[in-house]
């Protein structure tokens, strides 16, 4: 299926690893140029290099902290400066810290809130103007599965999340005139960087390797194994192209059948 957005230019962040980079190989296998940002510099240039190699398309990368403001302002004028106007944006970012609500101070959630749900309500800010101007524009905002069933040590996760998802559908239903789409896409269990840290952990509390800790992870999902991020990453530049132009203000679960409920 030809997804109808070569040339178009994609913004994702925190795309060096894990389900962010997928996002970015995704669409910059689809033809799209594509700007990349994460914290880490060195990261940031070798990944670009490694997807434009792969895929042909453009790739640049930057250097920007999700939870930081002006981070953010900055990143934007400088894709804008460099690329050119943000058609498709995806918005990423490392995941709060773990705990229950017996283990938080107060002072964390702000932050939590900054980190995940901010830092892509002001990506949206940033981009709407223009997509509205061209009559097109992809927005697809990666979440978590905890937004349809709250994980009990992720209160942070479950709340920020919450709240962004608030955000994207009344966003989705007021751009949609405008040929602007907005979605989410709701990980499950992926084998990424992040989840191989938790893995390692567990690992070392059951005395196990932590390839054994996540192929237990992994039998906790009806698919019986974890999902990888390039499946992720396939339904986020489904959402992105042309072809879902009909598609707004979903949440769409990539999590093997975890999720329990019916809708
Ligand atoms: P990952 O493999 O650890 O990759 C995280 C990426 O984000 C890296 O490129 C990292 O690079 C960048 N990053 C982290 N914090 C950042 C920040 N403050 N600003 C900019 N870039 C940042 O993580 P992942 O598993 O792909 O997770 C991505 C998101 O999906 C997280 O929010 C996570 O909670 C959520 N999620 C993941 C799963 C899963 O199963 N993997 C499930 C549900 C939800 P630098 O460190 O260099 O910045």
């Amino acid at each position: 299926m030809d997804l109808g957005i070569a040339g178009k230019l994609a913004l994702v962040t925190a795309a060096t690893k894990g389900l962010g980079r997928a996002c970015a190989e995704a669409l910059a296998a689809e033809g799209c140029r594509v700007a990349i940002c994460a914290r880490t510099a060195e990261d940031v240039k070798r990944v670009a290099r490694e997807i434009a190699s792969v895929t042909d398309s453009e790739v640049v990368g930057f250097v920007a902290d999700m939870s930081q403001a002006a981070d953010i302002d900055r990143l934007v004028q400088q894709v804008r400066q460099k690329l050119g106007e943000i058609d498709i944006l995806v918005t990423n970012a490392g995941g709060p810290p773990p705990g229950t609500y017996a283990d938080m101070t107060l002072d964390q959630y702000p932050k939590a809130f900054e980190l995940s749900a901010m830092s892509a309500i002001r990506l949206v800010h940033a981009v709407t103007d223009a997509m509205k101007v061209k009559h097109w524009g992809r927005i697809v905002m990666i979440t978590s599965i905890t937004v349809k069933q709250p994980i009990d040590t992720l209160l942070l996760s479950n709340m920020a999340r919450a709240g962004l998802t608030g955000f994207m559908k009344t966003v989705a239903t007021e751009l949609a005139p405008y040929g602007v789409t907005v979605n989410a896409v709701l990980p499950g269990l992926h084998e990424t960087h992040r989840l191989r840290q938790v893995a390692a952990k567990k690992g070392q509390t059951e005395g196990i390797s932590t390839d054994d800790a996540l192929a237990a992870m992994g039998k906790t999902v009806p698919a019986g194994r974890l999902g990888q991020p390039e499946q992720l990453g396939a339904m986020v530049a489904f959402l992105a192209s042309q072809r879902a132009a009909y598609v707004t203000g979903t949440n769409v679960l990539v999590d093997g059948g975890a999720y329990k409920g019916l809708l």
